[in-house]
């Protein structure tokens, strides 16, 4: 753990291992931090707070800046401890290394641009002058499958912002977090600045974010289930939060879309971290016309998908994270074959010469997908592609919406009136046309409903650790 600038063990000195999932392989050990922790590492960023936020925006920027460019340069090594961690694919973990030093060059740029106003008064002698301040000490927890661009899509902002921070990764991912720590280090923050608890158990530091009266926001990526608990306890010490939780994606290909095209981008986007992502398409309406030639390419397109190890040259199909998350993935395509669904490929674990030891699942198409399946309104976090064939335009917006997340949506169509109906109907907060990657650190990120509260990115970003102060003065 990192507290205080040094790093140190738990206070009961309890430890944790990290394993790859690709082959149950121990990589390491690391601090299980409890209460006694949260603690101290509370203290610490408390400690920090008032020089920090003191200092300009241009001196909090060189930090952030510094941390771009030492990221940067560790990108190879951070990808690779990313892949035999969480698995994804050398190449997408080499990404992820760039989208979150993204976030810490925009963030350093944004720091400079937190401009307050000052507004007329009714009163010839009255002025008001609104000025933005930083929150004050956040607590952030963070999931696996984006293990580092999740934790400087939080830092970032926060420190940009004149905030101090604690941050708890997920337990299968702490040694990508203590990557992203050490980069920290190297930069040379101030102690207390930024702090990193790992845990095996996050009960105690979700309490302790909760119930400290100086942990003043709390920022949370992750499971709808935690962020709803968490945002309760939030709510009684009426603590800012943001929350990114799960999502439900439709993936629209209407009757004039490109069905080739659509395929493409479908299988590029769904299949990324093995589904294992909060925008992967879970919902994929293809209009009745398009069918054939949709399904098609998909499954063309499927078949070339090679599984192995991320570290293994060409793997596409990655393992999922751990027995459980295999599990849930079985149990949804069971049930929806139970109930009637078309399988068009794969349908099962994948148990050859490298998988044999990791928990990879065949990337697999259904067909015939209808409402009353699991997979129709569960999160799968999987690499299964539900297509639902639709014959009436009309339906569209209802059936898309009717869920109760409201993160990434996607829709295929050449024409532009649909284009705007649809993107200004969907009740998503994120938007692709024909686009399957509508995500940057210049964009603001985030859902409605069920699927979170507050954005991530973007101008939008650095707000979510402001206070707005306004001042009234009679002259
Ligand atoms: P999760 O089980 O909710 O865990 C997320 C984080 O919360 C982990 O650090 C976890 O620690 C911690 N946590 C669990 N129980 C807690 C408690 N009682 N108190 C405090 N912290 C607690 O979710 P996950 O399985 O890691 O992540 C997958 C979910 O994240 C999916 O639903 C996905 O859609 C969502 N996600 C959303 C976004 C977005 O931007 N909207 C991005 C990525 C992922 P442990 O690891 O120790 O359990």
């Amino acid at each position: 753990m990192f507290i205080d600038g040094k790093w140190t063990n738990a206070h009961n000195q309890e430890t944790f291992a990290s394993y790859n999932p690709a082959n149950a392989e121990l990589l390491g050990e690391v601090p299980s931090g409890g209460k006694d922790d949260a603690l101290a590492a509370i203290d610490s960023a408390s400690k920090a707070f008032p020089s920090w936020s003191s200092l300009t925006a241009y001196q909090r920027s060189k930090f952030l800046i510094d941390a771009h460019r030492l990221m940067m340069e560790s990108q190879q090594e951070i990808a690779e401890i990313m892949t035999q961690e969480q698995g994804k694919p050398i190449r997408a973990a080499m990404n992820e290394v760039q989208y979150a030093a993204d976030f810490l060059i925009w963030f350093a740029e944004e720091a400079k641009r937190v401009y307050g106003r000052t507004i007329p008064s009714s009163r010839s002698d009255q002025r008001f002058l609104v000025l933005h301040q930083p929150v004050g000490v956040v607590g952030a927890i963070t999931p696996w499958n984006y293990p580092v661009s999740m934790i400087t899509r939080k830092v970032a902002p926060a420190l940009a912002a004149g905030c101090t921070i604690v941050v708890k990764p997920a337990e299968a991912t702490p040694l990508c977090a203590k990557a992203v720590f050490q980069i920290f280090e190297k930069a040379s923050f101030p102690p207390g600045v930024v702090n990193l608890v790992t845990a095996e158990n996050p009960k105690p530091i979700g309490e302790m974010f909760i119930n400290d009266a100086r942990i003043r926001k709390i920022t949370f990526t992750g499971s709808t289930k935690i962020g709803k608990m968490l945002a309760e306890g939030a709510g009684r010490g009426l603590k800012r939060i943001s929350l990114e939780l799960g999502g439900h994606a439709p993936f629209i290909v209407c009757a004039d879309a490109d069905p080739v095209h659509a395929a493409k981008g479908l299988s590029l986007v769904k299949f990324l971290n093995s589904g294992q992502a909060c925008i992967s398409p879970n919902r994929i309406y293809v209009h009745a016309q398009q069918e054939k030639a949709f399904l098609d390419e998909l499954k063309s397109r499927v078949s070339k998908l090679k599984a192995g190890p991320g570290l293994e040259q060409d793997s596409k199909i990655v393992p999922l994270i751990n027995q459980q998350a295999l599990e849930k993935v079985e149990t949804q395509v069971q049930d929806a074959l139970k109930k009637g669904a078309e399988l068009i490929s794969g349908g099962e674990r994948i148990r050859d010469d490298s998988c044999a030891d990791g928990f990879f699942y065949a990337p697999t198409i259904l067909s015939r997908v209808t409402p009353e399946m699991l997979i129709y309104r569960e999160e799968t976090f999987g690499p299964v592609a539900p297509v639902i064939i639709y014959q009436d335009e009309d339906d569209l917006l209802e059936m898309a919406n009717d869920t109760h997340y409201g993160l990434a949506s996607y829709v295929y169509t050449q024409n532009l009136k649909s284009a705007m109906r649809l993107f200004e109907g969907l009740d998503f907060g994120i938007v692709g046309i024909n686009d399957i990657n509508p995500t940057s650190a210049a964009a603001p990120f985030g859902g409605i409903k069920d699927s979170g509260i507050g954005r991530e990115g973007a101008l939008e970003g650095i707000y979510e650790y402001l206070e707005t102060k306004l001042g009234g003065f009679s002259i």
